[in-house]
């Protein structure tokens, strides 16, 4: 199992595949070759049982024989070896008994007295034949070695019998020539497979008779089984035939003649007749091997898919890509569903995970940023505190020399003794002197520190003030101002806190106006009663405020202007001031393409007497 756990699924499937397949293939190689002995043993049944029958058929033929001698041995005609009558009475066997080449008379000299076959050019004298002297010397009947019959000329085994004479003498041989090529064409009749042949040798080995090819293996030595005892079960053998071709033999003794009858099969029988077996038996082992290797390979090629699929997924996770998966629709199994629901679930929470995380990160962002902007503002701040201080030092100890100026101005203004002349230049010393201390007072009140508590104040005082403070600058930017104050009444505030409100808004208008590059700037101040309260507005025709922006406006630290230029605090300041007194402050925009922004406040008048709202330094929205 180890070698299959780094192994992709395919392969794991075809790994134990090919284990649990290994035992059917070799059970089917092992079933293959046991089927092959069998046909073996088949086969050679087959040629032992041809071989038993046509034995014990041979062998009670060669008896008939014997039982036929014993009849022709006692006839007078024989005894006499009256060889015309003896003619005649073998011609007549021969003619009933198709496996007998010739029947035959000899005197014990060996002297042919008869023939079945016509004798013609035999000559009738006395031979040496060995089987005749055998059987003269035995008295017994006697089976020839293979010979060429002397009348038939063809090879032939001789079966001899004694002839005796009344008084037991003999006086003759009889012999029955064996058919061998008659013996062969029905050795050649019998049903066996093709390629099988049947052979009959004597004990020598010599070949009598053979059902193929006799003219060309008769006479020779044929390697025999060894023989076994007349009547035994035929001994089976194999290996190579006479004539080249691998046979499986059995061979079984014919008892008569002591001949040894073989019947060979061809192996190839074997094999043609294995060859349907092992080709059923392949097609069910191939079967049984590649219907389940091919459901087991499509199983894992798509539980592989499956896998990847969600491993792609996974991967897309771990490359931060946190969309839900897609589902794959058909899951081949419960476990692998179970599996990608989980995942799918598991991915969406981590989105909603991360969601959330990047909002709080977004939030302390914000956060920390508006911290360093305070932090920077109360620097700003301390320091504007010490530049107060500082100017509001100057401013007092330059009131007092211009005092003494202005003092010293018109005691020298009384005198009489002075020219028209002079007393221009002193007029014009004092009024010089007077602007002088009118700015430094402005000074001194804008710089001061505390807003100091809420009193009825005149917004056109307010506007007076900022128009002093702004008119040179507004000059010089070719910006015409005008100022339309028809209110009259009192709001309940502090004036220096107004002030700093109504000097943005109109700060904040000439860099627009500048920005644009506007070539006819134009800012209208205006004071105006609605309803029970006093509203000032401050009117440009600079480009106005873009949609988008429109809702940041009175946001902290929200500015366009570059970065030292702005500060996003001035309007957002004046939120503040204007909501502490119970005031409402706004943007629109005019039909000049400019911006309008404008505050209203109770006026004293119809103002609640209640004390007013606790005012914070920044007041986000
Ligand atoms: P700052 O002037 O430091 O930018 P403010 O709070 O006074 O801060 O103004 C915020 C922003 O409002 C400005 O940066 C500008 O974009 C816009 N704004 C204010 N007044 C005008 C105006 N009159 N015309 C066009 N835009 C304006």
């Amino acid at each position: 199992m180890k070698i299959l756990a780094a192994q992709p699924i395919r392969r794991q499937v075809l790994v134990s595949a090919c284990l649990l397949l290994l035992p059917i293939v070799i059970g089917a190689a092992w079933s293959a070759n046991r089927t092959r002995l069998e046909r073996r043993a088949e086969v050679q049944a087959e040629a032992a049982s041809i071989t038993a029958t046509s034995v014990a058929y041979f062998d009670r033929y060669l008896h008939g024989l014997d039982s036929m001698a014993s009849v022709l041995v006692r006839h007078p005609a024989v005894i006499a070896l009256n060889r015309e009558e003896c003619n005649r009475l073998f011609a007549g066997v021969l003619r009933d008994q198709p496996l007998v080449l010739n029947v035959v008379l000899r005197a014990p000299d060996g002297t042919l007295q008869g023939s079945g076959l016509q004798a013609r050019d035999v000559v009738s004298q006395s031979v040496t034949v060995p089987y005749v002297q055998q059987v003269v010397a035995s008295g017994q009947p006697v089976v020839s070695d293979l010979i060429i019959g002397p009348v038939s000329h063809k090879p032939t085994v001789v079966l001899a019998y004694p002839v005796r004479a009344a008084g037991g003498s003999i006086v003759g041989v009889l012999d029955f020539g064996i058919d061998l090529s008659q013996l062969q064409t029905l050795f050649g009749s019998l049903p066996l497979a093709e390629g099988s042949v049947i052979t009959l040798t004597d004990r020598r080995g010599l070949v009598l008779a053979r059902s193929r090819e006799a003219d060309r293996f008769i006479g020779t030595t044929m390697a025999a089984a060894a023989p076994t005892e007349p009547g035994a079960t035929p001994r089976a053998s194999a290996g190579k035939d006479i004539d080249g071709v691998d046979r499986l033999f059995a061979s079984a003794v014919v008892g008569r003649g002591a001949w040894v009858m073989t019947v060979g099969i061809p192996r190839s029988v074997v094999e043609a007749r294995l060859w349907p077996l092992w080709q059923r038996d392949l097609a069910i082992s191939a079967i049984a091997v590649l219907v389940p290797l091919f459901f087991w390979l499509w199983m894992g090629g798509r539980l592989s898919r499956q896998l990847n699929h969600l491993r792609g997924a996974a991967q897309r996770i771990a490359q931060g890509d946190l969309s839900p998966p897609a589902r794959v629709a058909e899951v081949l199994n419960r476990e692998l569903g179970d599996l990608q629901d989980a995942f799918v679930s598991m991915a969406q929470n981590l989105a909603h995970t991360r969601e959330a995380l990047d909002r709080q990160v977004e939030q302390e962002r914000k956060m920390r940023e508006t911290l360093e902007s305070l932090q920077r503002q109360v620097v700003r701040q301390e320091r504007l505190a010490a530049v107060g201080v500082l100017v509001s030092g100057v401013a007092h100890e330059l009131n007092n020399p211009l005092q003494a100026i202005l003092g010293a101005s018109e005691l020298l203004e009384r005198r009489r003794d002075l020219s028209s002349e002079a007393l221009l230049d002193i007029a014009f010393v004092k009024t010089q002197s007077a602007r002088a201390r009118e700015i430094i007072r402005n000074l001194a009140r804008f710089s001061s520190q505390q807003a100091g508590p809420p009193t009825s104040v005149d917004l056109r005082d307010v506007i007076a003030e900022v128009v002093q403070l702004r008119r040179a600058n507004l000059a010089a930017a070719d910006i015409v101002l005008d100022v339309q104050a028809s209110s009259t009444r009192n709001v309940y505030a502090n004036f220096t806190e107004l002030e700093q409100v109504v000097l943005n808004f109109v700060i904040n208008a000439q860099q627009a106006i500048q920005a644009a590059g506007s070539p006819q700037g134009r800012m209208v101040i205006r004071l105006s009663d609605v309803g029970q309260r006093v509203r000032l507005e401050v009117v440009d025709n600079g480009p106005g405020v873009s949609p988008a922006n429109e809702p940041k406006l009175f946001q902290p630290f929200f500015t366009t202007k570059p970065v030292g230029e702005g500060t996003g605090l001035g309007l957002s300041v004046s939120y503040g001031i204007v909501e502490s007194y119970g005031g409402a402050i706004g943007y629109h925009g005019n039909e000049s393409g400019g911006a309008t922004f404008f505050f209203e406040l109770p006026a004293t008048d119809s103002q609640r007497q209640t004390a007013p709202q606790v005012r914070t330094a920044v007041t986000a929205r």
